[in-house]
């Protein structure tokens, strides 16, 4: 498997480098086990946004939530900064965790609704050992950087809309000073106003912070505005990823087309003449992939090679930042 880098241009190594990452659920009673991810590679440079897109059940949540360790991969690595934290015990990976932070999608339930918002917001803080006082002034201060009234630092999540209740999930999860932030569809529980509202406080944190954002999300509109870079995930494995102009502009793998040709445009008359791709049927189960390339039952343009032969993750074309796990791209 080729690696998954940002473009050239940038000389670093990466912040995050994740290799042939892998989760398998036993499966309930006799069933078989399921493969929510399976071998999942890229890399994300420091300051940047790699958006993590695909149908609901495709194993970006959980490829996520197995970089902030909130799942033990069943393979694979995860390098930060050049440690891979896999083998790292729970007192050395301590201080790396406030580097590495997360936001989740349902703001009030990622809440505790007995806590006061200070309390939310210090906790991670208190966990690493601040003062009750020290994490309790950070807090103030992290509210109000993140758009909150700090005199409201008393009240409970519930006297707060599902936006303010957002800010508190990411005030809390910058309250490390992190450089790293797992956001798992953080906009879409919010109406369409506050989902912009939200986005525009994450990119501004992101410029003011240097943070890097995984942006896991399935509206790839949100992507589009946030993302550096984009991964496309089916049935557990990326199959295109490559800088997000690319991607919209000229999307290689079948699966990517079918995707973007669902999404809105802004102007009425593209929209009414736009080439919609309808794809057969729902994805198939993760405890039983379909052999070949997974994607084969529903695609298009599948032929008998594909039935047959798992395609790998390789660049569409010399010089290109783009890398397609097809037997038959697209490379206009
Ligand atoms: Fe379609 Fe074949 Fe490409 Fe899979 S490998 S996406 S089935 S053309």
């Amino acid at each position: 498997m080729t690696a998954i880098r940002p473009p050239a241009k940038d000389p670093a190594p990466p912040l995050l480098r994740v290799r042939d990452l892998a989760m398998t659920f036993p499966g309930r009673r006799r069933s078989a086990p399921v493969r929510a991810v399976d071998g999942v590679s890229f890399d994300l440079a420091a300051g940047e946004t790699l958006g993590l897109v695909g149908e609901s059940g495709c194993g970006k949540s959980t490829t996520g939530r197995m970089i902030v360790r909130l799942l033990e991969p069943t393979a694979g690595t995860v390098e930060y900064d050049g440690r891979e934290i896999g083998r790292l015990s729970q007192r050395a990976l301590k201080p790396l965790r406030r580097e590495i932070q997360m936001v989740f999608q349902d703001p009030h339930s990622s809440l505790n609704p007995r806590q006061s918002v200070a309390r939310i917001i210090a906790d991670p803080l208190l966990v690493q050992g601040s003062s009750a006082a020290g994490a309790r002034e950070r807090a103030l201060e992290l509210m109000e950087l993140v758009g909150l009234i700090p005199e409201h630092a008393d009240r409970r999540p519930h006297e707060f809309s599902g936006g303010q209740a957002q800010r508190i999930g990411i005030a809390r999860a910058l309250a490390t000073g992190p450089r790293l932030v797992v956001a798992d569809e953080p906009v879409s529980a919010l109406d369409v106003s506050v989902q912009a509202q939200i986005v525009n406080l994450m990119e501004r944190l992101q410029r003011e912070l240097g943070l890097a954002y995984l942006f896991v999300a399935h509206d790839l509109s949100v992507v589009k505005r946030v993302c550096d870079r984009v991964a496309v995930m089916y049935l557990g494995r990326i199959v295109e990823v490559g800088a997000k102009d690319r991607v919209y502009g000229a999307p290689a793998h079948p699966y990517t087309r079918a995707l973007l040709s669902a999404v809105p445009l802004p102007d009425p008359a593209a929209e009414r003449t736009r080439e919609r791709i309808t794809l057969l049927g729902d994805p198939p189960s993760p405890a039983a992939p379909p052999p070949g390339c997974s994607f084969h039952p529903r695609c298009p343009k599948a032929r008998s090679v594909c039935r047959t032969e798992a395609p790998v993750l390789r660049l569409l074309a010399p010089g290109e930042p783009r890398e397609v796990a097809c037997h038959f791209p697209e490379e206009g």
